[in-house]
């Protein structure tokens, strides 16, 4: 058997970015070290400027994670206790997490089963007369019906915080995600589209008065050093972070299109492999440039677990994006939701898989991927074995 028809593939592959560009990113690490300016700075403000201008907004505020941009955007907007604001029930934690450490009341909504994005028509029916925002999630790289959630939005006298935590890059109508709502947040974990050497994030916004705030409350809520108009945070980006962040930002548009390539890929060999009807790739909607963080597709459900421990056993990253659902997680047992209140996003935690996606996998990593999935069908669900091979 050659190599690659053995080897591992990872689910991602931060290592080989960084040795990628290690000169550049030495340099650059480099140069901060130097300086002695380690905390916001020049650097943080040259990567703001250089992301405001990527995402078309005028006013980009690094801070130190995406969990706090959005904690940021939030309190900024003047949200807290009493109001409402409407997450999807199926994304990452952070999304309802920082509602929450505001003192706001996350409202979940359903997603729409065939993109896994928030379904504005179930928005609708979770809107009460307290209802502030919506956290329109772009997950897994691709936008949410941003025409749709804009609509509710102004009718209903919303903000919308977009939370394009895994989707830097993608576009809805041609528009950035990100440039698409009041505020947005970006995160920049490094198994994001651009990803830092540790955590870091940012807020954008066209608000001058917005951004303005959200300046003052990531450093404790002071304009005047030493001097408070209101309580706010320790929320500062690292210059370092900032510096390895400038260098990868480059590579993001090569990036995005490596990964577009390989999503295509997947489609064309989930299609030649007969694998369609055991995994179902993912769906772009036509309004939507897919930037593909995660190549997520759909498996029977009684058959996605055992097929996450054959791949693993193979040395093959696989990861579920998201196994439990926000409704049903422990800590929000108090707001009284049931098993059951959404039935899409629950559907969708039982059957969504992640394959290996990272800009420079290969085909032939790609290819053995698929060949695993194959031998599990041939295996353990002969009845799904495709009909050419039957
Ligand atoms: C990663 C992520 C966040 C949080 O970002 P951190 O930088 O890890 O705090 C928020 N929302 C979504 C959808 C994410 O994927």
């Amino acid at each position: 058997m050659n190599r690659a028809a053995t080897e591992g593939v990872p689910l991602c592959d931060i290592a080989g970015q960084n040795a990628a560009l290690a000169e550049e990113i030495e340099a650059a690490l480099r140069r901060v070290i130097r300086s002695g300016q380690v905390i916001l700075g020049p650097e943080v403000s040259a990567l703001e400027a250089e992301v405001a201008a990527f995402c078309g907004v005028r006013h980009a505020v690094a801070c130190s994670s995406g969990t706090d941009a959005l904690v940021l955007a939030l309190h900024a907007l003047g949200i807290g206790p009493g109001d409402e604001v409407i997450v999807p029930t199926f994304t990452f934690f952070a999304t309802a997490g920082a509602v929450c450490r505001v003192g706001a009341t996350p409202v979940f909504a359903d997603i729409d089963p065939s993109t896994f994005q928030i379904d504005p028509a179930d928005v609708v029916r979770r809107l009460t007369p307290r209802s502030r925002a919506i956290i329109p999630v772009h997950l897994f790289g691709q936008s949410c019906d941003m025409a749709a959630i804009r609509a509710i939005a102004e009718e209903h006298t919303l903000y919308i915080v977009e939370d394009a935590a895994q989707a830097f890059g993608a576009r809805y109508d041609h528009q950035p995600c990100g440039s698409l709502g009041h505020a947005a947040a970006l995160s920049f974990y490094p198994t994001k589209n651009l990803g830092a050497l540790g955590d870091a994030g940012m807020v954008l916004t066209d608000q001058d008065g917005l951004a303005r705030r959200m300046r003052a409350l990531r450093v404790h809520g002071s304009e005047v050093r030493y001097y408070h108009r209101e309580i706010g945070y320790n929320m500062r980006l690292d210059a370092l972070q900032a510096a390895v962040l400038r260098v990868k930002l480059r590579q993001v548009p090569q990036w995005l299109e490596q990964r577009r390539q390989a999503a295509q890929r997947y489609d064309a060999g989930i299609a030649a492999a007969g694998l369609r009807h055991f995994l179902t790739p993912p769906v772009v909607h036509p309004r939507c440039d897919h930037t593909f963080n995660q190549y997520v597709v759909r498996v029977p459900p009684a058959h996605r677990d055992p097929l996450v421990q054959f791949l693993r056993n193979q040395q093959i990253g696989v990861e579920i994006y998201y196994p439990l659902c926000l409704h049903q997680q422990e800590c929000f047992r108090p707001l009284g939701y049931r098993r059951g209140d959404f039935p899409q996003a629950e559907a969708a935690a039982a059957c969504v898989l992640a394959l290996p996606m990272f800009p420079g996998i290969t085909p032939a990593q790609q290819q053995r991927v698929l060949d695993a999935c194959a031998a599990y069908v041939a295996a353990h669900a002969p009845a799904l074995r495709p009909a050419a091979a039957a």
